[in-house]
Parts: structure tokens; sequence; C-alpha cells
């Protein structure tokens, strides 16, 4: 007889984006062929190198798609009146269909400013509040890209979301809310936790689907998840630190650290892989998940932005 608690190493299956990211933007791009047109304006403040990374990333995407882009970047200096001038000028342009302004932004620029000035119909980001109440009246235009590309994530591998018990830890305004809404829409029973849950894993662990979004390097462990779970790991921390490498990535972390060797960190998500291994059904990887998604739901924003403004 085989005792209940001997582990049978890791388990959970890998839900990799990789091909449904370059389905999302096959797809976009054969509407483009199609006769379709459409410009993204990247605006980016600041030298913030992460900041810098994604805008290049979207930028890049939009060459692979053939969505003429725009990147403006300004420098750390820019004023909220000198962005509002940009913004107002984006907005009036015919040619441009889709704005977004990579956030964080440097804190003497008003953010909320910002965001309420792009015109709702070119917000392809969804974090404009008429973008963010239709969401919530279950009316969505624009979505926030990196919780959209999740539900295309679980739907492209029948995960069922209908009357599953799910849990959202993080309620930020472009991930936590937003999937929070789009899982209830999706008849989800959903409860969202936040840095002032009282005993975060009795609550987690009662979730059929854990979608976490806070981050911290490897916050959620083993005893957080309910066994079989699905578990889905927004999170993206650098970390280089040798032994936090090794125990975050178990048998994983010979080949980590040579990550860490080349590039001087390695990328990991919010859960701690190793132990959500041993105890999901199935997980996304870091990196090669959800991050991969954010970008193709861009490009389709992008898409639906031009479509609805030109039609
Ligand atoms: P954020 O705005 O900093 O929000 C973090 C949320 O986590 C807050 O709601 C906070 O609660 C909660 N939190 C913090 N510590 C917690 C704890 N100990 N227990 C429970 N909840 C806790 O973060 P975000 O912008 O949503 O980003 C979250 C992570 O996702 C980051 O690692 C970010 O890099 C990553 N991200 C990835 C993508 C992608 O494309 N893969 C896109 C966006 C973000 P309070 O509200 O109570 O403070």
């Amino acid at each position: 007889m085989i005792a209940e608690n001997i582990k049978t190493g890791p388990r959970a299956r890998l839900l990799e984006a990789a091909s449904l990211a370059a389905r999302i933007k096959a797809e976009a791009k054969a509407e483009i062929e199609r006769g379709a047109r459409a410009c993204l304006a990247a605006v980016r403040v600041g030298e913030d190198p992460a900041s810098a990374v994604y805008v290049k990333n979207k930028i890049r995407a939009c060459e692979e798609v053939g969505i003429r882009s725009e990147h403006h970047a300004l420098p750390g200096s820019t004023t909220t009146s000198e962005l509002l001038d940009l913004i107002a000028s984006l907005n009036t342009r015919e040619d441009v269909d889709g704005i977004l302004t990579q956030l964080p932004l440097p804190t003497a620029i008003d953010e909320t400013a910002i965001i309420d000035a792009i015109d709702p119909s070119k917000d392809v980001d969804g974090f404009h509040p008429v973008n963010v109440g239709k969401l919530a009246m279950g009316r969505p235009v624009f979505v926030p890209c990196t919780p959209a590309g999740i539900i295309e994530l679980l739907n492209d591998n029948a995960i069922e979301i209908r009357g599953a018990n799910a849990c959202v830890v993080g309620r930020s305004q472009i991930v936590g809310r937003p999937m929070a809404q789009l899982l209830l829409q999706r008849d989800a029973t959903v409860t969202i936790c936040h840095s002032r849950t009282r005993d975060l894993a009795a609550v987690t662990r009662s979730a059929d689907l854990l979608v976490v979004a806070i981050g911290r390097a490897g916050f959620i462990r083993g005893e957080h998840i309910k066994p079989g779970a699905t578990v889905i790991d927004v999170g993206m921390n650098q970390v280089s630190d040798e032994s936090e490498v090794r125990s975050l990535f178990g048998s994983e972390a010979k080949k980590r650290l040579e990550v860490v060797a080349k590039r001087g960190y390695t990328l990991v998500g919010d859960v701690h892989p190793a132990e959500a291994a041993e105890v999901a059904g199935m997980l996304t990887p870091v990196p090669g998940g959800v991050g991969l998604l954010t970008v193709a739901m861009l490009m389709k924003n992008t898409l639906k932005a031009a479509t609805l403004r030109r039609r």
C-alpha cells in the first residue's frame, strides 16, 4: 500500500502561453493583411529600465503584426501639463487608434489625471474610468490586457470557470480588480484578497482557481494552494541571490543559476514554483506564462479600437 503522504514529485501541468500568444498575434496579423489599419502610440516618461523593456516589447509586437506604432519617450523632467498636452494631441489625431501610457509614471506626474485624459475610445489598456465602469457593469469594451489574456488562457485550456471557487490575490486596477470582474462575469464565485486579508492561506486554499498578482517573489507557498487547483501566477520579480534561487526552484535551480550567471537575475512569479508544482494541478510558468499574453492582447485591443473608430 502506498502511504498517502508520499510525494510523487512535481506534477502540476505547466500552462505555457507561447503558442496561444503567437496565435493571437497571428490573428491580428491576418486582419491587417485583409486590409485593417491601426496605429498605437506608446508614451513613456523617464528612464525606468523595466518600463523601457515593456514598451520596446510592445513596439516590437506591433512591427511583427503590422500595426503602425509611435514611441514617445519623454524625459523624466516632463510635467503633468506637458504630458496632458501630448495626450490631447494624440486624442485628436485621426490616424492614432490606441494610446498607452506606460505605468508607473514618475511620482511628480499626476497619474490619475493622465489616465482620465485619454479618450476612452483609444484607451487600449482599459484603465480609463469609463472603461473600468463598463467592465464593472458587465458591458466591457476595452479590458486590461493581463486579465483579458488570462481568460483567453483558461478558455484555451478548457479550464472551467463557471461555478468555480476563484480567488484573486491582489486588488490593483491593472490586474486584480479587472480579473475579479471577468471571473465574476463568467459565473465564478470570486473572493478578492489583499494585504489586509486575515489568514490568507485559509482563504486561498479553498480556491479551485487561484490568480496571484501581488509583486512578491514566491510569496504563495504550497500551504496556500488547494491540491489540484489551477494557479495563475501574474508576478514578475527578479531574483539574483543564489540561496533564494535554490530555495525557489528546487530541482530547476541549476538551470536558473545559469540564467543568473548570464543575465544577473532570473524571473520568478509571486508563487513559489517548486512548492506549487507539488500541489497545484496546473500552473503558469514564469517566464513563459501570463506575460506573453499581455502584449498579444494589447495587439488585439488596438485592432479593436481601430475597427470601432473606423467603421
Ligand atoms: P500592485 O499594484 O503593487 O498591487 C499589489 C496588490 O497585492 C495590492 O492589492 C496589495 O494589497 C496586494 N498585496 C501585497 N502584499 C500582499 C500580501 N502579503 N498578501 C496579500 N496581498 C498582498 O501590483 P500589480 O501592478 O497588480 O502587479 C502585481 C505583480 O504582477 C507584479 O509582480 C507585477 O510585476 C506583475 N505584473 C505582471 C504583468 C504581466 O504581464 N505578467 C502585468 C502586470 C503586473 P493592498 O491593496 O492591500 O496594498
